[in-house]
């Protein structure tokens, strides 16, 4: 997931939100604000409610990002860049670049994220011992907060793939029988069921006890059940492009562009005469970055002609992928990231692309000719 608004960078990690992460701000401070601490801390001022809910929203924020960190600082030390990390409205994603390879790297990725939290809600509920006036802001707040990194703890450890619990279960099961597709089937179809189950006590909530917990229940059951089906395609997609390497597919002899050519010459030379919407840029033939119709969209019209290359190009970060990788990981740099190509990096040469297009052409002539 792609954030809408990059926060700030941390151990090399961009900090996002995505644009429903707003959403969940406001719902939280006003479930806090308006139902939550009026019934557990009576007498306060209307303003005192309102400052401690939208804290109390924003600290929830925290808690998801330290939970992130952890996960992205593992998968760092066990060699899978994390680029960024996105908070939106039902949780944080750290964006990965690539699966983990074995199954010990995948339990340890995934189970520090749930130990985190449960860490920082025993030292909250720790906290909630010293001598502080149990009936002030302060104390709510912490109060609060060991509650809901408990909670996070325990949410995630559920067993059903994609949460934290089935990438647990899933590399159990993947270790025990040296299978990911059936690992990944069977976490994915616990995954299903929970999400299933969040659904029908959504929906008996929303009807009998409250509405908003219950539509709020739901819609994470919905989110999980779609996240559980997206996963177990996603694998079955990868298993069959990882036989394929990306030499195969790749466009070797793209024209390529010179970091001080001017916009305006790229858009009449490559872009107004070939077909590409992306030029990989060289500097004395090794990558520089690459310029794509978006990064030209950056810079007005009357400005094309004396601005070069280099200022409207990509270059960090620029997504790279090696002749003899396997299309599954170009395919999982272009999903996750969300962009439309990926760049050939063949030993620092330059000059070579391999577009979104391209895998879903490839992906379509084995739907039709039944190459499984
Ligand atoms: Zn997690």
């Amino acid at each position: 997931m792609k954030p809408t608004f990059k926060l700030f960078r941390v151990a090399g990690i961009t900090i996002g939100v995505h644009y429903t992460w707003i959403f969940a701000v406001i719902f939280f401070s006003w479930t806090l604000a308006a139902v939550y601490f009026p019934a557990g801390y009576p007498g306060w001022s209307t303003a005192m409610y309102w400052i401690t809910g939208i804290g109390g929203a924003l600290l929830i924020f925290v808690s998801v990002l330290l939970h992130e960190m952890a996960h992205s600082l593992v998968a760092n030390a066990r060699g899978i860049p994390v680029h960024s990390i996105t908070l939106f409205i039902l949780g944080g994603a750290s964006n990965l670049d690539d699966e983990p390879q074995k199954p010990a790297s995948e339990f340890a990725m995934a189970i520090v994220g749930p130990v985190t939290s449960l860490i920082l809600g025993a030292i909250f509920y720790g906290l909630t011992y010293l001598p502080i006036d149990n009936t002030t802001p302060q104390f709510a707040i912490i109060g609060y907060l060991a509650i809901i990194n408990i909670y996070l703890g325990i949410f995630n450890l559920l067993p059903g793939f994609p949460m934290d619990g089935g990438r647990v279960l899933r590399s159990l099961i993947w270790g025990a029988t040296n299978n990911l597709s059936r690992a990944t089937n069977i976490a994915a179809v616990v995954g299903q069921v929970f999400g299933w189950a969040f659904i029908a006590l959504g929906v008996f909530l929303m009807i009998s006890v409250n509405f908003v917990d219950g539509l709020w229940i739901a819609f994470i059951g919905w989110f999980l059940n779609s996240s559980a089906d997206a996963s177990r395609k996603e694998v079955a997609l990868r298993e069959r492009l990882s036989h394929v390497k990306v030499r195969e597919l790749m466009r070797e002899n793209v024209a390529t562009i010179k970091p001080e050519t001017t916009v305006q010459d790229m858009v009449t030379n490559i872009f107004e005469k070939q077909h590409g919407r992306a030029v990989p840029v060289c500097h004395d033939g090794k990558l520089a970055g690459i310029a794509t119709i978006t990064d030209v969209k950056k810079v007005p019209q009357v400005k094309w002609a004396t601005t070069p290359v280099s200022k409207i190009m990509t270059s960090d970060p620029l997504y790279t992928v090696a002749p003899e990788d396997n299309l599954n990981k170009a395919m999982m740099l272009i999903a996750r990231n969300d962009v439309n190509q990926v760049v050939i990096s063949d030993q620092g040469k330059c000059g070579g692309l391999l577009s979104r297009g391209d895998i879903i052409r490839l992906i379509q002539m084995h739907n039709e000719l039944g190459i499984r």
